[in-house]
């Protein structure tokens, strides 16, 4: 779907193509200065996927809540701010949401920075508050992030966590992996895997858990030099609802957080769905030939 966002004085038009990855509702008072209302709602796209149309913008910078910078774009005659291009996530770009001056837009799936939030205001069930900003990037603590899923989505969004691998989780994550990766060889099965991953960085191992069970797995590895991301799974019944983007944002957390300035990937070929996935969230494609060689055994 294209969508265009204008200004006040419609001077400024920005074209959007594709859907929102993510709607966010901001409560802190920076936002609330900007906009002179209570509350800022974000539209984050791909920076790609956003276009100016029309206009001449100025902009403006200033440090964050969260502590990362972000570049807001404004119109030079009305003032309105159309868009903001936050650091801490470099693929993304926030659209003003009202800017689209359409009342069935996307509606947000979380709150953040509630601390802020006027006493009088109450949001839906399906937003999911948070007192600051999920995943905190300047903190280790990157456990317990509550993850904001889009209504309609068969799982309840209101008790999946993204936190890190207990043992508990074991015969969970082993029944996953062999439902998300039936072909897997027999060294990356769970019983390999994770006991190796408990000996070396097990602070970048996470897991999406519901009320029931484990239904996600995210695992990074920092070498000082490159950050890998391994075993992004689902449970089928929760894909499509958010959770694959908040395991995939906690690990990119937790790697920035090391320093790890560029994360690296592999996916079988002829995976589009998962390809896709990715590039969404701001991964190309690379003209690499990926090698190998085993030099153990087991
Ligand atoms: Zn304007
Ligand atoms: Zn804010």
């Amino acid at each position: 779907m294209f969508r265009e966002a204008s200004c006040h004085c419609r001077t400024l038009r920005l074209g959007c193509e594709g859907e929102p990855v993510k709607v966010s509702l901001c409560n802190c008072f920076d936002c609330q200065r900007r906009t002179g209302s209570l509350f800022s709602v974000a539209a984050f796209f791909p920076r790609e996927a956003i276009r100016l149309l029309e206009g001449q913008a100025r902009h403006f910078r200033r440090p964050s809540a969260s502590g990362h910078p972000v570049t807001f774009h404004f119109c030079m005659d009305c003032g309105s701010t159309l868009w903001w291009e936050p650091d801490r996530m470099p693929h993304l770009a926030g659209v003003a949401a009202g800017s689209f001056a359409d009342a069935a837009f996307v509606a947000p799936t979380q709150a953040v920075w509630t601390s802020d939030k006027h006493h009088w205001l109450t949001f839906p069930d399906t937003i999911v508050q948070h007192e600051r900003n999920p995943a905190p990037r300047s903190l280790p603590d990157t456990v317990a992030a509550p993850v904001a899923m889009r209504s309609g989505s068969r799982a309840s969004s209101k008790n999946v966590r993204v936190r890190l691998y207990e043992p508990g989780d074991f015969a969970n994550v082993d029944t996953l992996w062999q439902q998300c990766f039936p072909d897997d060889p027999s060294w990356n099965r769970a019983d390999r895997a994770i006991p190796a991953k408990m000996h070396f960085q097990p602070d970048l191992f996470f897991v999406a858990k519901s009320d029931a069970a484990v239904i996600g797995t995210a695992m990074a590895g920092y070498d000082g030099h490159r950050g890998w991301l391994y075993s992004l799974a689902v449970s089928p019944s929760y894909r499509r609802s958010g959770i694959g983007t908040a395991l995939l944002e906690e690990a990119e957390s937790a790697l920035q957080g090391l320093g790890c300035l560029k994360i690296n990937l592999q996916i079988r070929q002829g995976n589009e769905q998962v390809a896709a996935f990715y590039q969404r969230h701001g991964y190309t494609a690379e003209a690499r030939t990926s090698m190998a060689k085993r030099i153990g055994t087991s």
